[in-house]
């Protein structure tokens, strides 16, 4: 699904409105009701709607409306001038008062109202917050935070900022947000991901066309994307038609990653899966992992060398090549990555230490004649652009963005909210857990792209997939282990995530 910042949705709505002659009060009706069904799926009688004055109050007078009418004991709050309510917001606060509904204002009483409630619902501040929380408006958050037993946020949790998930002073931490239109690009990153519990997209009666229409480059986890991008099977495959792919990678100390990054290729359905590794660690991978093939190589000081002539054999025979799992600081292989770059035709996947390797030669990337994916971790990332982890992660869309488009490649960003993006268009990937943040979970994503790529996907759809497919593996794999799962379990899961 398609993401939104603050000033997109204002577009949208105005599109909705203004072209498509929908009046505004019906949005506003039609969000209502959106909180509406997600209240009604849950058993409760009690519901205390905290309202600001803008657009998003007036989608929780509305709501509080057809709770009070359907029975339910409401306590409606609101907090700032109501002097300042204006349009169809005003609409519904009036006619809440026509109703004789008492609407309230005091900060005991809704410390009392929504300990006894059964869901606070978070009407306070949308997309429209443009400072931050500060005075009664932040007592009233902590007051929720503190007391409900179960919140739902309107649009996005109030406090967060909408267009890159931070808090502004403080914010409302949700059980579940019910956001209108398309999601908030707040609701994917930084404290948004969290503030907003699960998030459910209700399309309010806008029309496709006028989400489309905004040429927004950022897509997520949602309603069934990427999931469509998985290709069918012709019934009359073989090995040979299903991606022959090369991970390079492994040292004497580390012989594990290239296991885990192999294995997960041929779960995710590669056809021949090779293992281009020095003598000395072969048995010990084949020992595990009895379908994959082997190419022999050299090594130094129990880390692997390659000659010019076996990148040239590889160059022909694969469909696609990883390298860098597991190969340890070795700095004699500077030489042999940059001869890959200069003479690779077929999709590469650079990770791990290949990628540290590659901070030395970064200007051959403008020379590559192969397609590119870097699939970094932010420490990796650091080291590639000089930029410190923290700033990285705050700003996680634009940096690996502005690389991907000065060395036209792919950047896939690892994390909670993984960024995946070729420069124009960026995914932000949803599945995954903390279960994840264990050594090797790497080495298998790096498995799944390549066999991806090796089956014929671009690699801009095998990034993208491949995110989401681990993430899926690995939340299968969270059910039977929880944070204890290990990277082989989330191998395990592969195939459950792809059926
Ligand atoms: P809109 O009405 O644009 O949909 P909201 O429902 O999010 O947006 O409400 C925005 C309203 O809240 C505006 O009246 C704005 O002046 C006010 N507002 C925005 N940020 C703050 C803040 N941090 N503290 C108090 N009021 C705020
Ligand atoms: P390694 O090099 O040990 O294999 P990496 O750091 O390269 O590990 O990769 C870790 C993987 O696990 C990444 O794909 C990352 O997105 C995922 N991951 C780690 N922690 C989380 C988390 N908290 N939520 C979701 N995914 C996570
Ligand atoms: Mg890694």
């Amino acid at each position: 699904m398609k993401v939104a910042k603050a000033q997109n949705m204002r577009n949208i709505d105005k599109r909705a409105i203004e072209k498509f002659k929908i009046p505004g009060i019906v949005l506003m009706e039609n969000a209502a009701w959106a909180v509406f069904k997600r209240i009604k799926e849950r058993d409760a009688k009690r519901i205390t709607v905290v309202c600001g004055i803008g657009n998003n109050g007036g989608d929780g007078f509305a709501l509080s409306r057809l709770l009070y009418i359907n029975g339910y004991e409401v306590n409606v709050y609101l907090f700032g001038d109501e002097s300042k309510i204006k349009g169809d917001a005003k609409t519904n606060y009036d006619i809440l008062l026509n109703m004789g509904v008492l609407i309230k204002k005091r900060l005991d009483e809704l410390i009392n109202d929504i300990k006894f409630s059964d869901i606070t619902v978070d009407a306070l501040f949308g997309t429209g917050l443009d400072r931050d929380v500060e005075g009664i408006f932040k007592e009233v958050i902590e007051i929720i935070n503190s007391h409900s037993k179960y919140t739902i946020s309107v649009d996005i949790p109030s406090g967060i900022n909408s267009d890159n998930g931070f808090k502004m002073g403080c914010a409302v931490i949700s059980n579940e947000t019910v956001t209108f239109g398309t999601l908030k690009l707040g609701l994917l990153l930084n404290e948004g991901r969290e503030h907003a519990g699960d998030v459910f997209v209700d399309n309010i009666s806008i029309p496709k066309a006028c989400i489309d229409e905004e040429e927004l480059n950022i897509t997520s986890t949602y309603g069934g994307y990427p999931k469509h991008l998985l290709k069918k099977r012709h019934y009359d495959v073989n090995k040979g038609s299903c991606g022959k792919v090369a991970v390079i990678g492994g040292c004497y100390y580390m012989s594990g990653a290239v296991t885990l990054a192999a294995k997960s290729a041929l779960r995710t359905g590669s056809g021949i899966v090779t293992c281009v590794v020095q003598g000395s660690i072969v048995d010990r991978i084949a020992s595990f992992l009895p379908e994959a093939t082997y190419k022999v190589c050299g090594e130094t000081d129990g880390y692997i060398t390659l000659k010019n002539e076996d990148v040239d054999e590889i160059i022909k025979n694969y469909d696609a090549v990883a390298i860098g799992v597991g190969l340890g600081k070795n700095q004699n292989f500077i030489s042999t990555l940059s001869y890959i770059l200069e003479n690779l035709t077929k999709p590469l996947i650079i990770d791990a230490d290949g990628l540290n390797l590659l901070c030395n030669i970064k200007e051959k990337l403008n020379f590559k004649k192969c397609p590119i994916i870097l699939t970094p971790h932010p420490g990796e990332f650091s080291r590639l652009t000089g930029l410190s982890i923290d700033y990285i992660n705050k700003n996680r869309v634009e940096v690996a963005l502005k690389f991907a488009k000065e060395y036209e490649c792919i950047v896939l960003l690892k994390g909670a909210s993984t960024v995946v993006t070729d420069g124009e268009m960026v995914y932000i990937n949803t599945t995954g857990n903390t279960g994840m943040a264990t050594g090797g979970s790497g080495d298998v994503l790096t498995g799944i792209i390549l066999s991806l790529v090796g089956q014929g996907y671009s690699p801009y759809d095998a990034a993208v997939l491949g995110a989401y497919l681990h993430g899926a593996a690995g939340d299968w794999a969270y059910k039977k282990y929880g944070n204890g799962l290990v990277a082989s379990d989330i191998i395990e899961y592969i195939g459950q995530a792809m059926l």
